[in-house]
């Protein structure tokens, strides 16, 4: 069993199929997906629960998670409401995390100063509702400013909490990777894995210890090779499996097997997840 630790869900792309493309999922072994709960912004924060209650309990669909965050780009919209509402989201058990939230130096959506304090307003919410965080990092063009300033904030606003989290749709080199684990982050790969012009992050997936990764699509976005182009879906997790199998040089089953283990145990899940 997969688990597609990252996809939208909540997508409009999903409007007219969602249910055959979470079965589509399901028959392609993907056991659970953790549906992102940012929308288009905080008032959409709540669309990933409420896929959750529709699906959850329907046979022959993977087992639904939930976040709920406030994107970097949508952090002018942090005001005091729209905190109190990832506060009262974070509460329910099927939020199992906060994000994705973090820093994008790259598309700059918001002042990165604003991004910032955003970041550590949430970090304070996930902290006191013991919820791990997902972070969304990039970096202006070749920088690691992003990171830089994302572990500074996390060493001195969540290191502490011991909750750890993912970095998602990891993207940048071995010293990011290495501190996050250090952190005790997981470290979650896509499809962008399979690109051909990826080689420097396959060098990094190569490195990677098997309690430290996950595999995640980002759906609706970044599908992998061969479907790269089309509307991504949690199905096609399972190329991104296959990629980094081959990296490490384990069967495609042992990385199912590790990467649904990681995933339990960030969250404190039953081992049964997704049956
Ligand atoms: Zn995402």
């Amino acid at each position: 069993m997969l688990i597609d630790s990252h996809a939208h869900l909540d997508s409009p792309r999903y409007a007219d199929d969602r249910e055959a493309m979470l079965s589509r999922a399901w028959e392609a072994g993907v056991g659970a997906v953790l549906s992102i709960g940012i929308g288009e912004g905080p008032a959409e924060m709540h669309q990933a629960l409420d896929l959750c209650r529709q699906f959850n309990g329907r046979p022959g669909l993977p087992r639904l998670f939930a976040s709920a965050g406030i994107y970097p780009h949508a952090t002018a919209e942090a005001d005091e409401n729209a905190l109190a509402k990832l506060a009262a989201l974070l509460a329910e058990p099927e939020v199992i995390a906060c994000g994705e939230i973090g820093l994008d130096y790259y598309h700059e959506g918001a002042p990165r100063d604003v991004q910032r304090k955003g970041l550590i307003r949430q970090l304070e919410i996930a902290a006191a509702r013991r919820r791990p965080i997902l972070i969304h990092c990039r970096g202006s063009n070749e920088s690691t400013d992003a990171w830089d300033d994302l572990f500074l904030i996390l060493e001195e606003h969540w290191g502490k909490t011991g909750l750890g989290g993912i970095m998602h749709c990891f993207g940048a080199g071995w010293e990011q990777a290495r501190r996050s684990l250090d952190m005790g982050f997981l470290v979650s790969f896509a499809g962008n894995l399979t690109y051909a012009k990826a080689q420097p992050l396959r060098d990094v997936a190569a490195r990677m210890p098997l309690d430290g990764v996950l595999v995640e699509t980002d759906a609706p976005w970044l599908a992998p090779v061969p479907q790269r182009g089309q509307r991504n879906e949690p199905a096609f997790v399972a190329q991104t499996a296959r990629a980094l199998a081959g990296l490490l040089n384990v069967s495609e089953a042992e990385i199912a097997t590790v990467t649904t283990k990681n995933f339990g145990r960030l969250f404190q899940l039953r081992p049964d997840v997704g049956h």
